[in-house]
Parts: C-alpha cells; sequence; structure tokens
C-alpha cells in the first residue's frame, strides 16, 4: 500500500502496518514463534540493547508478527503509536498503573467492567490511589468530582449493561484544561464505530478478545495513544510487568481484523432489528440500545459513534423467575458472559457479570432482577427474533 496514502477503515483493516516486502513477501503475515532474535555480532548486539539500531531482542520487548498488530491498530484508533497485550485486563492494568502513582486519584465512569473495578480496589489497598465514580453527565458533575489529586479520568462508554453514554467531547474539554489524562475503554464499540482519540482523549484500551478478534477464539488486549506515552508505557508497564501477547494470537487478530468492518455493519443491523422487535413485545418492559432514536443520549451518540453497536439489554414484565424461564427456553442462543463473537449470546448480569456488587447499588445502576444482556452475532436476525419470541411467548 501506498504509506502517503489516506486509505479508507475498510481497506486498512485489510492492509495497514504490513509491508509484504519485509517478509520474503508472504501475502499474509508470517507468525514469528520465536522468543529471541540473534544479533549478528558483539557491537551490534550493544546497540539494539542502547536503542542506537532498529532490530528485534526478545519477543516480550517486541515481536515482528506482534509488531505489525500494533501498528494497524495505532492507524484504526487514529493514535500515533500502539501495544499489544495478553489480555485486556493486561491493557487496563498497564495504563492505570502507568499513568497513575500513589496517593493519586482516578475519576470513573459510574459502571466499568468488573475486573477494572477489581483492579481500582487493589490500587487503593496497595498505593491509596483512591477511585470515585460519577455519571460524567454534565460539565459541573465532572468539575465537582475531580479532585485536587485527580491524574486520570478512565471512562467506558456505552456502559454495560445498562447502554447509557458519556460525552468524551467534554470530558476531555474539561480534563485538558486540568492537565488529567482521559483513558476510554472502546470494546464495545472498535474504532470502526467510536474513535476516542480523534475526539482528543489520551489514551484508548480494548479487550480484543470480543469485536477485534471478532471470533471467540482468543484473549488479548490492546492500547493506542500518542507516541511519547505508548513508549513510556511500552519500557515500563508493559515490559517490566510482562503482559505481553503472543505472536500466534497477534496472528489470529490480525486475521479477525480485516473482517471487522463488514462485521459490525451486520452486528449493529441486526440488534437495531431485534431492538425494534422487542420494544413492540408486549412482555418487554424495557429495551436499552444505542442505535435506539428514542435512546435519552441520543444527541451524543449521533456525535461520537457511527452506529448503536452489537449489544443490548432488555427487561421483562415480570420476576427474576420469568427472566430464569426465557433464558432457559432458548433454543439458539447460548448462556454465555463474552461478547463480540459471530454466534449471539445472552447473560444475566444480575446474576452474572455484575453479581459482585451489593443489590442496592446494582439496583441504583439500573440492573435489575429482570435484565437480559444479548451480545448481538451474526446469523440471521429472523432465526434470532424466533428464538426470543418462542421463549418470550413461554412465560
Ligand atoms: C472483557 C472486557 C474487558 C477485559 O478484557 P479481557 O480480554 O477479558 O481481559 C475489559 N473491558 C471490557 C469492556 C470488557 O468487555
Amino acid at each position: 500500500m501506498n504509506k502517503n496514502k489516506n486509505y479508507h477503515f475498510e481497506t486498512k483493516v485489510v492492509h495497514s502496518g504490513y509491508d509484504a516486502k519485509q517478509h520474503l513477501d508472504s501475502l499474509t503475515t508470517p507468525i514469528y514463534q520465536t522468543s529471541a532474535f540473534m544479533f549478528p555480532s558483539m557491537e551490534k548486539g550493544a546497540k539494539r540493547f542502547a536503542g542506537q539500531e532498529p532490530g528485534y531482542i526478545y519477543s516480550r520487548i517486541s515481536n515482528p508478527t506482534v509488531s505489525v498488530l500494533e501498528e494497524r491498530i495505532a492507524q484504526l484508533e487514529e493514535g500515533e503509536a500502539a501495544l499489544a497485550f495478553g489480555s485486556g485486563m493486561a491493557a487496563v492494568s498497564s495504563a492505570l498503573i502507568g499513568i497513575t502513582k500513589a496517593n493519586d486519584h482516578i475519576l470513573c465512569s459510574k459502571g466499568v467492567y468488573g475486573c477494572t473495578f477489581g483492579l481500582l480496589q487493589l490500587l487503593d489497598e496497595k498505593y491509596n490511589i483512591h477511585s470515585t465514580f460519577s455519571n460524567l453527565s454534565s460539565a459541573e458533575e465532572i468539575n465537582n468530582s475531580i479532585q485536587e489529586n485527580t491524574t486520570c479520568i478512565y471512562v467506558e462508554t456505552p456502559i454495560n449493561p445498562t447502554m447509557k453514554v458519556v460525552d468524551l467531547e467534554l470530558v476531555v474539554s474539561i480534563a485538558k484544561k486540568r492537565g488529567i489524562k482521559v483513558v476510554v475503554d472502546n470494546t464495545f464499540s472498535t474504532p470502526y464505530l467510536q474513535k476516542p482519540l480523534q475526539l482528543g482523549c489520551d489514551l484508548v484500551v480494548h479487550s480484543a478478545t470480543k469485536f477485534i478478534g471478532g471470533h471467540g477464539d482468543v484473549v488479548a488486549g490492546l492500547m493506542a495513544g500518542e507516541t511519547k506515552l505508548i513508549e513510556y508505557l511500552r519500557k515500563t508497564t508493559q515490559k517490566d510487568i510482562g503482559g505481553v501477547l503472543s505472536p500466534f494470537d497477534a496472528w489470529l487478530l490480525l486475521r479477525g481484523l480485516k473482517t471487522l468492518a463488514v462485521r459490525m455493519d451486520r452486528h449493529c443491523e441486526n440488534a437495531k432489528k431485534l431492538a425494534t422487535k422487542l420494544k413492540a413485545h408486549p412482555k418487554i418492559k424495557s429495551v436499552y440500545y444505542p442505535g435506539d432514536d428514542d435512546h435519552p443520549d441520543s444527541h451524543i451518540i449521533k456525535k461520537q459513534m457511527k452506529q448503536g453497536g452489537g449489544l443490548l439489554s432488555f427487561e421483562i414484565k415480570g420476576t427474576y423467575e420469568d427472566a430464569v424461564n426465557v433464558v432457559n427456553q432458548l433454543q439458539l442462543i447460548p448462556i454465555a458472559v463474552s461478547l463480540g463473537d459471530a454466534e449471539t449470546l445472552i447473560q444475566h448480569p444480575a446474576s452474572m457479570t455484575h453479581a459482585v456488587i451489593p443489590v442496592e447499588e446494582r439496583l441504583r445502576m439500573g440492573i435489575s432482577n429482570e435484565l437480559l444482556r444479548l451480545s448481538v452475532g451474526l446469523e440471521a436476525w429472523e432465526d434470532l427474533w424466533e428464538d426470543l419470541n418462542q421463549a418470550l411467548d413461554l412465560v
């Protein structure tokens, strides 16, 4: 590809970051399944260590297959540089540990991934890095939530499973003035639907296990941002904590990424169809989907997301037992807690992903006992709807 040309996203997912000439003209990226690299001489080895000459040393520091993936995700997120990790949590922990120091404060969106919440508690216990949670829904609320020692605002948007959103432009406009770094977990949207770096955020993190891998066969994490911050994290929390990605898993992600744009279009289209059908069903109390025109934050969604994404939640009119019955009656849709796979997956947040949250707090967050979350896959939406409909009929 012509390096000086700005290709469309759909082209970049296939080609960017890869130069076949550097890889014996291999059409697809080879898997460099090696832990170490040889130095042609003592002097050259020393120069590589000193950073005076380019070249690979050891695969925890960098690896050619992983480098292609990092370059590709950097271009897709429109960041300057990127890093790949062995899991989404390795990326999240590398970012938070790298950005903060003891006694800092982290301001966090209300509702984050369960293990991110666990990590924030650990940072508090071990390093007195206190976190507070806010809806971040107005300038006043954000300003009032920022403390003297706030060094990081950590945002998930849309928020799982209530699908509330945070206005990233608003958060950035306040954070920039106060020298606070903004980190966004972009797992739900992927760069196809939302590009936080373009809106001024400092760092994007991903569980690439989800839509980026897209096939439910790899656990991985990614991060993108400006070179200075990424290189700092590469040399510290990535290299020395060591949660790196294997060359084979990087190759699986490169393979998955090639179809990201076409997959996301289908995920979104299917989710929108199911959201519309569910809303019209007499046994459904409420539907939460960012692609819904009636979503309370649709003005923010239109501003920062290309489409509504592949996740939706809905509440059943009835009791916890009714919700259990609906799920158990499904014949096609499996019960599982991941997301972004080809298969549509259903889960019950109150007893699964959000079970650790105290009941009152959980209900305050809008996660009732009758709420179910769907990660809408790539099947024919008519078959998915038929499955949901027959299960709803039986309760
Ligand atoms: C899954 C997930 C994570 C954690 O990623 P792993 O790859 O499982 O470590 C973080 N954030 C969000 C939003 C997720 O869905």
